[in-house]
This record gives C-alpha cells, structure tokens and sequence, in this order.
C-alpha cells in the first residue's frame, strides 16, 4: 500500500506559434494510502496527463509527485511500481487467459508453481477461473476487462490506475463491473486511482473524488460533500444527475443552484410553463420554464399533465456570478 502525493503539479506543452499551452496548472492533492480516488472532470481537463504524469510517460514542467513519500519525478517508469489498466486491454491475442495473466511473473522469471498460484488465487477474485484455458477472441468485452484487470493485480502493484477502464463496455456491464472493482478494492486495500469523465462512475466508486476542469483542481471530497457541500458552480453543475439548474434572474445579484428533487411542484406562488416531460418509470423529470429559465424537477409517481404548473424550492445554493464560488453564508446586499 501507498500514498501518492501531488505537489504544485505544472504541464505545459510549447507550441513554435500558439506559445505555451498550460494543462495543468498548480494541482495539488494527496491520495491515502488504501483509498479509492476518482479523478473525474470533463474530456480534455487534464486527467489523462496527469495520470501519465504519475506513471512516468510524460515529464513534469514543475511540481513533484510523490509514492508511498518517496520523490518519483526522475523514476523510470517500471521503477515505479504502479499497474495501469486502460479502456483497450491490449491483451496478447495468441496467448491463453492463463498465460496473459501469468505473463509478467514469467517476465520477472518467478518459478512455475509461484505463477500458477497467483494466477489461480487472482482468477478466482475476478471470476475467471473457468476461462483460464480460452483465448481472448474467445471472450466478451467484459471479461476481457477482467483478465486486463487480473493480469495487473498478480504483480501486486503498490498503486492501481485505471484510465476509463469502462468505457467500451455497454450500461448494463458497466455497472456489474463498477461493483467488482469496488469489491476487489475491498479485498486487495490497494491504493486506486481511477479516471473518467462520468461522474456516475465517480460517485459510486470513490472513497474521494477529486474533480479538473481546466487543468486546475476545484475541489476534493467524499461523494457526499461534492454533491450537498460543492465549492463552486462547476462541481455543483458536474456532479449529480439530473445536473442542478442555475437561475441568473432568481435572486438579485447571486446565481441560485438548485437541484431537480429540490424543485416542489404544485406549492408556491409562481407559476412555470411546462415544456416537456421524460417518464423513467419510478419517477418523472419535468422540465420548466420561469421568465425565460430552465428549470428540472423529479417528480415520483405521475408526472402534471396540465400547461403550467406552480412550483417553490427546498434547498438552495448561491454562487458568485463572477467567480463562480459558492456563497455560503452572509449573502451581498
Ligand atoms: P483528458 O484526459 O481530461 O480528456 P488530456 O489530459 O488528454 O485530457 O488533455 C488535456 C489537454 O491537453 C487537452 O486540451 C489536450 O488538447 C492537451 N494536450 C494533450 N497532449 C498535448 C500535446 N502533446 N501538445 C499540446 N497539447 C496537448
């Protein structure tokens, strides 16, 4: 197990015309040693880079990263001793699921008996254990997720990566796959570090989520914290589905944030205009209009059936119009 620890972490690229592209800028948190942190934040935010930062295939401008408090700036990559898993498991297609699981302990010469030992005991964590024998073509996108998986756990890394290890795969095997990690994390109480720009997958996953946007970190917390305590507009708007709804008019001076099962349908004095409504079954989003803004409520059980609608909020949350930061107490007069 380790901590991974980093420091004022710069990445910039130098264009000949375009001048320096900063893509990461002064990021700066600590993973513990054990936990599970999903960095999350939308496509381009710098996830990718700085996972490669950490891994060792790309070189930091500035900042240091830190494993298990040792300084890891100028470490090979293989030095490092971090497994990472992508979305393309890049398995060797002529060799069996045994054989790709057992590969790098062949690599590192360990004796036969050693080899299958492991590879049994991983296999049977994963669910693979009758596939041993079949080859990759022979698989399903799922379990060829599982052996990519399986084949870095018996090199028992001191830090997993995942790098949208999910993606490829469809809704339904997505989410069998996210409680199987969560329970491999239980078993293994390695430290992970997983990436994706789905804040699904980081709210289910994460002992912490530290969310990017714009190559800068904006804030890290439990689950919990991000979606009822955000600190700025951003994560209040990036984390939760339905995404909460800001109004500009709502309130003088302040953006008010509020989430869709905030929103109180038939109580209150104003009155919305309904511009559609999705059925998921359970419940129903209503999406409203008020003075040219949109508003989301979920509702359980049946969704109004009539044109217009009144509607008050519960919760509330205000942000500087500017700067985006949550105002949380002792609002501007
Ligand atoms: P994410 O993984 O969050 O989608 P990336 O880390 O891949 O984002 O990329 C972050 C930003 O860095 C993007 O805007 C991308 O265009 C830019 N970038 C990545 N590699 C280079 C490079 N070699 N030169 C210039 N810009 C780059």
């Amino acid at each position: 197990m380790a901590s991974v620890d980093f420091q004022n972490i710069v990445k910039s690229y130098s264009h000949p015309k375009n001048g320096d592209t900063v893509v990461l800028n002064d990021v700066s948190f600590s993973v513990e040693s054990g936990e599970f942190l999903v960095l999350v934040g939308p496509s381009g935010c710098g996830k990718s880079t700085l996972l490669k930062c950490l891994v060792g295939l790309q070189d930091l401008t500035d900042g240091t990263i830190r494993i298990a408090d040792k300084v890891v700036n100028n470490l090979s990559p293989k030095d490092r001793d971090i497994a990472l898993v992508f979305q393309s498991y890049a398995l060797y297609p002529h060799m069996t699921v045994e054989d790709n699981m057992g590969f790098a302990l062949k690599m590192a010469k360990r004796p036969k008996p050693e080899i299958k030992e492991t590879v049994m005991k991983a296999a049977k964590m994963l669910d693979l254990v009758e596939l041993l024998n079949r080859y990759p073509k022979e698989l399903s996108g799922g379990q060829r997720q599982r052996v990519a998986i399986g084949r870095s756990i018996v090199r028992r890394p001191k830090v997993f990566l995942f790098d949208e290890p999910l993606s490829n795969l469809d809704a339904k095997l997505r989410s069998q796959l996210r409680l199987e990690l969560k329970n491999l994390h239980k078993t293994l109480q390695t430290t992970m570090i997983y990436v994706t720009h789905d804040q699904v997958e980081a709210m289910t996953l994460a002992d912490r989520i530290a969310v990017l946007n714009k190559g800068k970190l904006q804030q890290l917390g439990t689950p919990d914290q991000l979606f009822y305590d955000p600190d700025n507009q951003f994560v209040a708007g990036f984390i939760g589905s339905p995404s909460m709804c800001f109004l500009e008019n709502w309130e003088d001076g302040v953006i008010v944030g509020v989430r869709p099962n905030d929103v109180v349908l038939g109580t209150g004095e104003q009155k919305a205009t309904v511009r559609a409504v999705e059925r998921l079954g359970f419940e129903s989003l209503v999406y409203l209009e008020y003075q040219g803004e949109a508003i989301t409520a979920r509702v359980e059980g049946a969704p109004p059936t009539d044109a217009e609608v009144s509607f008050s909020f519960g919760r509330v949350y205000h942000f500087n119009p500017e700067t985006g930061t949550r105002i949380r107490e002792g609002r501007p007069t």
